[in-house]
């Protein structure tokens, strides 16, 4: 239940929120989050006052990231905290929080599922030593180093050249 009903809330002083959501909820419409796991929430939303509610709760998924190396996609998990106001004041002072009209009969939380999932950061690592593209062509170094020559390189050229012939 990711909707708490208003008059059980009030009664109760708090209630469970616990939910999935899959990719093509319409929580998470028009967003460019890739669910690699339905997201798992679990919850408590409470009464702290009048008109004002506080939802707790916890989110675990796995999303589409990228690395940011690389920017081959990767399965990036997700475990977060979320901590948010309703309220019912129209002039509420935090800016975080999010309104209740005041002839709202329900409370839904999942505008704070879809924001906090946009605001995730979903960039990690392929591997470890992911050696990322080649800031000049763009090749993918993770498959072979590409053609084109470090500006470094030319400096030890003549010390190479030394060498051959030492060596020869
Ligand atoms: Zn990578
Ligand atoms: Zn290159």
């Amino acid at each position: 239940m990711l909707r708490v009903d208003l008059r059980e809330l009030t009664r109760a002083g708090a209630v469970a929120t616990h939910g999935e959501l899959q990719q093509g909820d319409p929580a998470l419409e028009g967003t460019d989050i890739a669910l690699r796991e339905p997201v798992a929430i679990d919850g408590r939303l409470q009464s702290i006052g009048e008109g004002r509610f506080y939802w707790q709760g916890r989110l675990r998924t796995v999303v589409q990231g990228e690395c940011r190396r690389c920017l081959t996609p990767v399965a990036t998990p997700l475990n977060l905290e979320v901590g948010a106001l309703f309220t019912e004041d129209p002039e509420a002072e935090d800016p975080d929080s999010y309104p209740v009209p005041p002839e709202a009969t329900e409370i839904d939380v999942t505008p704070v599922i879809r924001e906090e999932l946009v605001l995730a950061p979903r960039y990690a690592l392929c591997r470890e030593d992911c050696r990322g593209l080649c800031p000049q062509c763009g090749k993918d170094l993770n498959a072979g180093p590409c053609d084109c020559v470090p500006a470094t390189d030319a400096r030890w050229q003549p010390l190479k050249g030394l060498k051959d012939k030492l060596r020869s």
